[in-house]
C-alpha cells in the first residue's frame, strides 16, 4: 500500500483515536440556582470587520457590512438586553476589540462578559499548532489590555476546532469553551479519554443567526429565512429546554441580528423568556462556574 491510507482502509485503532481526541464527558446539568427551570446563555460574536479581513478581503463594501455591526447592531443589542436587565456574553476577536475599544469596554461596564474569539477570526484548521497557540494567547492579552478583564472562556472563530485547540485552551487556563456540539446541556471535555476540568457550553447551527440570514453576493443560491420563522424556531428551542430543565444557548452576531426586521426576533424572544419567573439568565462564564463547581481545576499542559 502506498501513500496515506484512505479512511476506509483505517484500522480500528485509527478511527478510535480520531473520535477519542476530543469527546464529551460528564453531562453537567445540576439544579439551576434559585429553583430556576432553565438556564439561558445568550451570546453575541462581535466579529464586525474581522470576517472579511481574515480572508484578506479588504474591499470597503464588505468592511462596511461589518462596520454596521459595531455602529448600529451592538448599541441596539445592548439596549434590548438593558430593557430586561439580562446579561450576555460577547465573544470578540482581538482585532475587533482594537478597532472598537469603546464598545469592548462598554460590554464590561454594562455587566456583560467579554470572552475570546481569536485574533482576526482566523481559521484554526489552517494554522500550525504554534501559530494557533500564539494567536490565542495574544488575543487574551489584548482583550485584557483593552477592557481590564481577562477572559475565562473562548469560542473558536467559526467554531473551527483543530486537533491542537483543546490543549491550547487548557494551557491558557481557560475555564470553558463554547464551540462544540455534542449535547444540548453543558458537559466536561475529555482529551484522549481524560477529564480536563474544562466545561463545554455547546452551540448549534440551529441556534445561530448566521445560517438563516447570511447570503453570498455572487452565488445564485441565496437561502433566506423570514425572521419571524426564526423567532418561532428559537422559541420552540427555549420552551423545550425549559421543559427539560436544561440549557438554552444562543449565538448571534451584531452585524446580522442587529438589523431592524431581525431585532424583532431578539426582542420578542426576550419578552417571551422574561414572561416566566423560573428562568436563569446568566453569562457563559457564570454558567460554566456553576455547572463546573465540583470539577477538578483544568489540568495545564506540562
Ligand atoms: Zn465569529
Amino acid at each position: 500500500m502506498t501513500g496515506t491510507p484512505e479512511p476506509w482502509q483505517w484500522g480500528e485503532a485509527t478511527w478510535r483515536r480520531h473520535v477519542g481526541r476530543v469527546r464529551a464527558g460528564r453531562r453537567l446539568a445540576p439544579p439551576w440556582p434559585d429553583g430556576a427551570r432553565v438556564a439561558v446563555a445568550l451570546s453575541f460574536d462581535s466579529d464586525h470587520e474581522t470576517i472579511p479581513l481574515r480572508d484578506g478581503e479588504t474591499r470597503p463594501g464588505l468592511l462596511a457590512q461589518g462596520e454596521y455591526g459595531a455602529r448600529v447592531g451592538a448599541p441596539r443589542i445592548l439596549a434590548a438586553l438593558a430593557r430586561h436587565g439580562v446579561p450576555a456574553t460577547f465573544f470578540m476577536p482581538a482585532v475587533s476589540a482594537l478597532l472598537h475599544p469603546q464598545e469592548a469596554r462598554g460590554y464590561v461596564e454594562a455587566g456583560h462578559e467579554i470572552a475570546a474569539h481569536g485574533w482576526i477570526h482566523e481559521r484554526n484548521m489552517l494554522l500550525s499548532p504554534a501559530d494557533e497557540r500564539a494567536l490565542a494567547s495574544r488575543a487574551l492579552d489584548t482583550l485584557q489590555e483593552v477592557t481590564g478583564v481577562r477572559p475565562v472562556g473562548v469560542r473558536t472563530p467559526s467554531w473551527d476546532f483543530s486537533d491542537a485547540t483543546l490543549g491550547i485552551v487548557a494551557e491558557l487556563g481557560l475555564r470553558y469553551d463554547s464551540s462544540l456540539m455534542a449535547d444540548d446541556d453543558c458537559y466536561e471535555l475529555l482529551a484522549d479519554g481524560q477529564p480536563t476540568g474544562i466545561v463545554e457550553l455547546p452551540v448549534e447551527w440551529i441556534r445561530d443567526d448566521a445560517p438563516y440570514f447570511m447570503m453570498s453576493r455572487y452565488s445564485t443560491l441565496r437561502p433566506y429565512t423570514p425572521p419571524r420563522e426564526v423567532l418561532r424556531l428559537w422559541r420552540d428551542e427555549f420552551d423545550a429546554a425549559r421543559a427539560d430543565g436544561g440549557l438554552f444557548q444562543l449565538t448571534m452576531h451584531p452585524h446580522i441580528i442587529g438589523h431592524r426586521s431581525r431585532m424583532v426576533v431578539l426582542t420578542e424572544l426576550l419578552d417571551h423568556m422574561a414572561s416566566f419567573d423560573d428562568v436563569w439568565f446568566a453569562t457563559h462564564a457564570r454558567i460554566a462556574e456553576h455547572v463546573g463547581a465540583d470539577l477538578a481545576a483544568p489540568a495545564r499542559d506540562a
